[in-house]
């Protein structure tokens, strides 16, 4: 029988990995997790965590103006980004030492190394081999910026975390969760923002009306949204950056962050020494138990190309330990992920869009509303909330739910576990709603906006 030194060797300390490292050693499997970079991986260090964080920054602005109608006098208002930023850096170094505890008290062993795989079963750690029954692999994704003349002069989300100061004016390239969430990030906080996208309108793979609802939302406070648009090339001009977008306009800013995706971070892993199968772009090719072609070699979360979403990458790694060390089998559902884009205002989805519940069935029933917020009659705030049902109109199941609106993602949660019942616009409509939110809407919807 093969000697191992560990029952399961985790690459990567996200989300993901942590998760499966801590269930599995909870089955009383002997576990080590490597880490190059930060405990917690990408969404407690630069991702859902700190981003989350400034979004709630950012809306200040708006609630000082709001606190006029409701009879407040605010007094002068500034933001202090260096005091803002040193607050946030502190949360996070709080949270990866409580990533680092709950390994600890797992009886995780943390290596906090680069790792490189030579064969099916062995790890290499600053000269040292490791042998595991099992390798995971979930070292996750890392931004892309387009390779344009000058594109080494911009920075992308995992800098715009750190800036030493706020920018007067910024350009964010790429219309995805990204992008939309730092234009209302840099907006609220009082920074000129510029969008760019290169399609007809943002949030490719949403909503159709979420789509539109969140651009004009976007208008309205100003930011400056241009679509069927791209950065052809950077120069730096004295302390800031010239871009000269298509067409040949000339913008002069203080950064340019790229929001134009994230690759699977799996360049130095040495994942061919192990015969592991790639994509094109690096992500692992797994099947549904997340196992590789090698059978001893699973990969979960970014770095696997399925869905990019913290959640997603946690059921991953509950089910891998699971699988390999509680004799059950399981695979994650990928039916009915809800997500939320913190944009300003936030989006809130969860199943299909209309079009594709156009594609898949026969006939839809759409319910859709548009109201002004009961908060808004007398902060005066020009500010919609979308709200929109899409049910099977054969079975009267729903099918999709969608928001624009403030807390989107609180709401749409709920509504997750309801699709995932089954429920059917029926269900819905014998629900009470909560009065008065902005919720009860998904109860009340009864005109039907279109039926195909
Ligand atoms: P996305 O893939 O969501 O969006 C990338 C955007 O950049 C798209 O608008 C895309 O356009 C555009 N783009 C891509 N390549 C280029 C290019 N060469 N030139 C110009 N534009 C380009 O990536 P993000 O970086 O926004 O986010 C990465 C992933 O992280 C997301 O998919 C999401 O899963 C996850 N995430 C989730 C969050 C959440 O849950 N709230 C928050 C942040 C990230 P096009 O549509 O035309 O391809």
């Amino acid at each position: 029988m093969a000697q191992y030194d560990f029952d399961l060797f985790t690459i990567g300390a996200g989300s993901g990995g942590v998760r499966a490292s801590r269930v599995s050693a909870g089955y009383g499997a002997k576990v080590a997790v490597a880490e190059e970079r930060y405990l917690g991986g990408t969404c407690v260090n630069v991702g859902c965590i700190p981003k989350k964080l400034l979004m709630y920054a950012s809306h200040f602005s708006e609630d000082f103006e709001d606190a006029a109608g409701f009879g407040w006098t605010v007094g002068e208002r500034r933001v202090d980004w260096a005091t803002l930023i040193a607050h946030k850096d502190k949360e996070i170094m709080r949270l990866n030492g409580v990533y680092r505890k709950l390994l600890q008290e797992s009886g995780v062993t943390i290596i906090e190394n680069h790792v490189e795989i030579i064969d099916p079963h062995t790890v290499v750690v600053d000269g040292r081999r490791i042998a595991a029954k099992y390798i995971l692999v979930a070292v996750g994704s890392w931004p892309v910026v387009p390779k344009i003349p000058g594109s080494e002069h911009a920075i992308t989300s995992n800098e715009a975390f750190y800036l030493p100061k706020l920018p007067r004016k910024v350009i964010i390239v790429g219309g995805g969760y990204v992008g939309v969430e730092f234009a209302g990030i840099f907006h609220g906080l009082g920074v000129e923002v510029t969008q760019l996208y290169r399609g007809p309108l943002f949030l490719r793979g949403f909503d159709d009306d979420c789509r539109k609802t969140l651009a004009e939302e976007m208008r309205k406070r100003g930011v400056d949204l241009r679509f069927n648009t791209d950065v052809e090339s950077i120069e730096k001009v004295g302390s800031g950056l010239r871009a000269t977008l298509t067409g040949g306009m000339e913008v002069e800013v203080d950064q340019i962050l790229y929001a134009t995706g994230r690759v699977p971070n799996t360049g130095s892993l040495g994942l061919e020494k192990a015969g592991v199968e790639v994509k094109n772009d690096g992500a692992v090719v797994v099947d549904d138990f997340s196992k590789t072609n090698v059978d001893s070699i699973y990969a979960i979360g970014d770095c696997t190309d399925r869905l990019m979403l913290t959640p997603v990458a946690i059921a991953e790694g509950r089910a891998v330990g699971e699988t390999l060390f509680n004799n059950n089998p399981m695979k994650p559902s990928y039916v009915n992920v809800p997500s939320a884009v913190f944009s300003t205002p936030n989006i809130g989805t969860v199943g299909l869009t209309e079009t594709q519940a156009r594609e898949r069935y026969k006939t839809i029933d759409v319910y859709r509303t548009s109201f002004r917020p009961l908060k808004h009659t007398l902060t005066g705030r020009d500010e919609n909330i979308m709200m929109k049902i899409i049910a099977d109109q054969a079975t009267d199941k729903v099918v999709g739910c969608h928001m624009v609106g403030p807390d989107a993602g609180e709401i749409i949660q709920g509504l997750a576990v309801a699709m995932n019942c089954g429920a059917t616009k029926a269900q819905f409509d014998a629900t009470i709603g909560i009065h008065p939110t902005g919720a009860e809407e998904f109860v009340t919807m009864r005109t039907k906006a279109g039926a195909s």
